[in-house]
């Protein structure tokens, strides 16, 4: 498992497995008993937003998964890494996509706090990512169903299957929380 989440980067050479040595997460990831296996995935992602958080981007996290394990997890990055399109998505499918040496991420399902822009939806297209799973709406710029859906147009050779809102009041109130920190500093 590696984590990128604002100005942590996985450590160069460490090419291993993809299982993790230490996991970042255990101490914020806040699973309770009663938690589906998607809200459970989704309190990592949340985890990661909030350590994007604390490095001053944009709090939204990503982990991706595949047969039950958790592959990388990544927070928005953009600032930190100076990319545009250091999204926490883009970042957990390209560091995937590395590791693996493989373009093509399927049988994956990327979880996501908030619903992704059309770039992201697009790459998770061009990847094949199996399944997405995202938390808050995004009205203003999200292409899985808000503002417009690019997994449901037409012509596409390839499926994704979504699903939105999974945990969309934690995942909601970490960005308003982060932004009115902002209006109020
Ligand atoms: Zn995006």
């Amino acid at each position: 498992m590696y984590l990128i989440a604002g100005a942590y980067r996985p450590a160069n050479g460490d090419n291993g497995a993809m299982e993790s040595t230490g996991n970042l997460l255990e101490n914020v990831a806040l699973e309770k008993p009663t938690d589906t296996p998607d809200e459970r995935w989704m309190r990592h992602a949340l985890a990661a937003a909030q350590q994007a958080a604390t490095a001053g981007e944009v709090p939204v996290g990503a982990v991706l998964v595949r047969e039950g394990k958790l592959l990388v997890a990544a927070g928005n990055a953009p600032i930190g890494l100076h990319d545009p399109t250091a999204h926490a998505e883009m970042l957990v499918m390209r560091t995937a996509a590395a590791q693996l040496a493989d373009y093509r991420l399927g049988g994956t399902t990327l979880y996501v706090t908030l619903e992704p822009c059309a770039m992201c939806a697009a790459a998770m297209l061009h990847a094949r990512v199996e399944r997405v799973v995202f938390g808050a709406w995004d009205p203003r710029v999200g292409a899985v169903g808000s503002r417009l859906n690019l997994f449901q147009m037409p012509g596409q050779n390839h499926r994704i299957d979504f699903i939105g809102g999974v945990l969309a009041t934690e995942c909601g109130a970490v960005l308003k929380r982060f932004f009115a920190a902002k209006r109020g500093g």
